[in-house]
């Protein structure tokens, strides 16, 4: 067999030989059967199982978290002692700042005490403790002065017995005659004790079983000894399976609360386009099993959305708030008014009446008094009326200068927010974000990253031919097509005009290629429709690998470059820088 296979291949091809040979297919059979095509040696005692137990309860959450867990995978996948030693070495070095074991340390000292060791005797090492005992200042450093103290008086008992201690430091795996050497025994006692009572801080009893663990496999010496920890280990991961799947469980409750919480979101945003837009790209983001960079992109999201609805509904609340007021006075005044005149016309009504019935002048002089009196009166309340009515109008005219102002500001604010309002893609704001954000990532991790430049082909036919908003339509069909059909992880922004830029994270330059090809094999399928009609959606498109040192820009000018050329070699295609 061929050195470069890949473990599906060796797996596909062991399933094969099983039907072939017509031998049962047990785990047994198949484990031999595949190290055979495999040309790898099967170690029949190692704990896989047992192993898998403890990786399926490994947390996940962080970068960190999730490459650990898969190098533990793949050593226990390989049956590598040798793997999950480095793995784990690895991971203590990192967590180097976990608590001193005070208990261990004790144990330690007073075995190393009461055993026998050339050159020291009880009393020379009750001489050095008390020294170090009253020398040292803070716990830390005490901690470490005891240790060294249990270390040396350790190597004085392998230099009396380095026989005994030679054969205790490695021994036999039953089943298998493979040694596990005692670094092994110690890293696996460190996991057992440091590492996992962090994850089982829930779960006292568990944690009380993995400290008795490691005790057990610290004092194992024996192959018997070894067996029993073996026996322990694989009840120990079962009960750890159970742990990983009530977090799974409470994972799924989570999430549930937060599309419950991005449902009821609608009920309470004021209908503003951009905000019922915003909601639905969140919606359907939750929708999904969700990994941590899409919960970064809720998350950022949600936080744009209640930025902008709270200055939206502050502003809208007082431009009513003044309404209202002014309203308020306004029918006060009218009611004022109203009823000056309808007294008026009473009392006018009466004068009216004692003029028609005037014997003499006096008597129609004094009429014409009242008269007059009550249409002063009337004349007044008019004119306050009057000069109220043109406060009120300059009043509206301010309340709408100052709604103007305020719509102005909610476009700057829409500005400071990182998404295009038509498409929900990302703007040019959210897309140099996200390119920093991935870049450093992608460095992070020394994995590849590509950036894709996508313009729409003959773009203004459309606009020409149907009109401005069904080109509008179509590029949110076409950035649509796009999120459904690239991976998660991948960012759209739009990056102008009828122009869009796709982040590819982890994905060689080939790949990228073929996934883009893949967006355009999408919408030949998934039509544009314009009024039953089939609109077909081509674009071209450069692709580019960010360069190991290469400036984001740069990287985003080749792809531009290689998508003119895609232009110019007659469009609908895609190009590599
Ligand atoms: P090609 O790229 O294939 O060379 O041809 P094209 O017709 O797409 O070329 P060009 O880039 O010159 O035209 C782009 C057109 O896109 C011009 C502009 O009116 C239109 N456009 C830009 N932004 C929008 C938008 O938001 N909505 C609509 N409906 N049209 C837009
Ligand atoms: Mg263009
Ligand atoms: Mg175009």
């Amino acid at each position: 067999m061929a050195e470069t296979q890949q473990p599906s291949d060796i797996a596909r091809e062991t399933l094969r030989q099983l039907a072939l040979r017509r031998i049962p297919p047990t785990p047994d059979n198949y484990r031999t059967l595949y190290h055979e095509i495999a040309g790898t040696v099967a170690l029949e005692g190692f704990p896989e199982r047992a192993l898998k137990g403890i990786a399926g309860g490994l947390p996940r959450a962080t970068q960190e978290q999730m490459r650990f867990a898969r190098q533990f995978d793949a050593a226990i996948g390989e049956g590598s002692w040798d793997g999950i030693k480095t793995v784990l070495s690895d991971l203590l070095a990192k967590t180097a700042v976990t608590p001193p074991n005070w208990g261990g340390l004790i144990r330690d000292l007073l075995g190393q005490y009461e055993a026998r060791h050339t050159g020291t005797t009880p009393a020379m090492k009750r001489d050095t403790l008390e020294h170090v005992l009253s020398a040292s200042g803070t716990p830390d450093i005490l901690f470490g002065r005891l240790q060294s103290l249990a270390k040396n008086w350790a190597q004085g008992v392998a230099a009396e017995g380095a026989l005994l201690e030679a054969a205790a430091a490695t021994v036999a795996v039953p089943g298998s005659g493979k040694p596990i050497s005692a670094d092994l025994q110690e890293l696996l006692a460190q996991l057992l004790e440091n590492t996992l009572s962090v994850l089982l801080i829930d779960t006292p009893d568990l944690n009380k079983e993995a400290t008795g663990l490691a005790a057990d496999i610290r004092g194992a010496g024996t192959p018997e000894q070894i067996a029993a920890f073996t026996g322990r280990l694989k009840k120990f991961s079962y009960r750890l399976q159970f742990v990983a799947e009530d977090q799974v469980e409470l994972r799924s409750a989570l999430l549930h609360l937060l599309q419950l919480i991005v449902e009821n979101i609608n009920e309470l945003v004021i209908d503003d386009h951009w905000m019922q837009g915003q909601v639905s790209v969140v919606r359907d983001l939750v929708g999904q099993p969700l990994n941590l960079r899409q919960l970064d992109d809720v998350e950022r999201r949600l936080k744009d959305l209640i930025y902008k609805q709270s200055t939206l509904k502050k502003g809208l609340t007082d431009a009513q708030d003044r309404l209202k007021a002014m309203l308020a006075s306004f029918v006060d005044r009218l009611a004022d008014f109203a009823s000056t005149t309808g007294e008026y016309h009473e009392r006018i009504g009466v004068c009216a009446d004692k003029i028609t019935k005037a014997n003499d002048i006096t008597e129609l002089s004094d009429v014409l008094d009242v008269v007059m009196q009550e249409t002063r009166t009337v004349q007044l309340a008019a004119q306050r009326s009057r000069d109220e009515l043109l406060e009120m109008r300059a009043r509206v005219q301010e309340a709408e200068q100052e709604v103007a102002r305020l719509q102005d500001e909610l476009a700057q604010t829409s500005e400071m927010v990182r998404h295009d309002t038509l498409t929900g893609a990302l703007n040019r704001k959210g897309m140099d974000e996200a390119i920093e954000r991935e870049v450093g990532r992608a460095r992070r991790r020394n994995a590849a990253m590509c950036v894709a430049m996508l313009d729409i082909d003959n773009f203004k036919k459309i606009n020409d031919s149907f009109g401005h908003d069904v080109g509008d339509q179509a590029l949110v069909h076409l950035a649509q097509v796009v999120r459904e059909t690239l991976r998660p992880q991948d960012t759209l922004a739009r990056y102008g005009g009828e122009e869009f830029v796709i982040i590819l994270t982890d994905t060689a330059l080939d790949d990228a290629v073929n996934a883009m090809v893949r967006v355009q094999r999408e919408l030949t399928r998934k039509f544009f429709m314009h009024r039953n009609e089939k609109l077909l959606i081509t674009f071209s498109c450069g692709v580019a690998e960010l360069g190991a040192e290469e400036q984001p820009p740069a990287a985003l000018k080749r792809a531009d470059q290689a998508m003119y050329l895609a232009k110019r070699e007659g469009k609908n295609r895609v190009v590599a820088a």
